[in-house]
């Protein structure tokens, strides 16, 4: 057995004072007040120990980190016709870019660029009666945790500058691959990329990706085995947009960010990671996270490869 909490402490006083390098996002005016100085670390176990170390309780914006949880849903709803609608390729750009959708006829690369969550939010929207809600349930009952939500100011804060997402939405649809309203699609997926999270919470929410025999507190199961690999995969090999050859490479385990700073990881088998430090590289992933990330899975010898 690791003494992760000893590991992590070391880490994390290592890396506390080091020069950042990074930006904290400002694009989504709300982001840009959060202090640059958070540091949070939390890791559980699959037999769920838990150990914190930082800011591992507070609670911050999970933003992109909110693409696995709705590819999750969409994939229990829709199962594999969901891949007729969205593609499982790394895009190797930048997670809010265009270039792509032209030649690709609309059809995203994958489900964790922004294009791709865009559509899973359709698909969402089209199974779901109250879809804010709905979603919001699904992620307090996988998590048995009832203090989970959105934060409007956050979700408002990017209605009022997500020009791209906006541009994204409608470029889809006029390819046919938007079903829903426009304005209704934004909404959704502005008010997901809003929920709000500790690394403690995030570490807890993503167990059923570590643990082939995962079941929540009603005992149900939220994927397949055969599934919850394929989540995995992609986020392997797409969870960091044209940055996720290098998070393999340095890191070695499935893992999402999200420009809030936040990074989980999870190894299948043995635990799932969260961190959060806000600055971020400039591929939009948090600097101080991927490092910790790399040090720690080079610590305890537990990348999956
Ligand atoms: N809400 C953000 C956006 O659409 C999510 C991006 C991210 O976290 N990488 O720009």
């Amino acid at each position: 057995m690791e003494n992760y909490q000893r590991i992590i402490e070391e880490i994390y006083s290592d890396l506390k004072s080091i020069e950042d390098t990074g930006k904290v996002a400002n694009y989504i005016p709300e982001l840009g007040s959060i202090s640059a100085d958070n540091f949070g670390i939390n890791i559980t176990t699959i037999d769920t120990k838990s150990f914190g170390i930082g800011n591992y309780k507070d609670k911050f914006s999970i933003q992109s980190i909110s693409k696995i949880l709705c590819l999750t849903l969409a994939y229990k709803l829709e199962g594999e016709k969901l891949w007729e609608r969205i593609d499982v390729e790394p895009s190797g750009n930048p997670f809010n870019s265009l270039l792509q959708l032209e030649s690709d006829c609309g059809k995203p690369r994958n489900p964790f660029i922004n294009a791709g969550a865009i559509v899973v939010c359709d698909i969402l929207i089209s199974h779901l009666k109250s879809p804010k809600e709905n979603f919001l349930s699904f992620c307090r009952d996988i998590s048995n945790n009832t203090t989970l939500h959105y934060s409007e100011k956050v979700a408002k804060s990017e209605k009022k500058t997500g020009f791209r997402n906006v541009a994204l939405c409608n470029f889809i649809k006029s390819f046919d691959n938007i079903k829903n309203n426009v304005d209704e699609v934004l909404d959704f997926y502005f008010h997901i990329c809003s929920l709000e999270m500790s690394c403690k919470e995030l570490s807890q929410i993503f167990l059923f990706l570590t643990d082939d025999n995962f079941r929540n507190h009603k005992g149900d199961r939220i994927l397949t085995m055969a599934q919850a690999k394929r989540v995995n995969a992609i986020m392997l090999t797409c969870g960091f947009y044209d940055e996720s050859g290098e998070f393999a490479f340095r890191v070695g385990l499935p893992g999402k960010s999200g420009v809030g700073g936040g990074i989980v990881a999870i190894h299948p088998d043995k635990y799932c990671i969260a961190v959060w430090s806000p600055k971020l590289n400039k591929k939009g992933n948090s600097y101080k996270g991927m490092l910790f990330l790399e040090k720690f899975t080079t610590k305890t010898a537990s990348s999956i490869f």
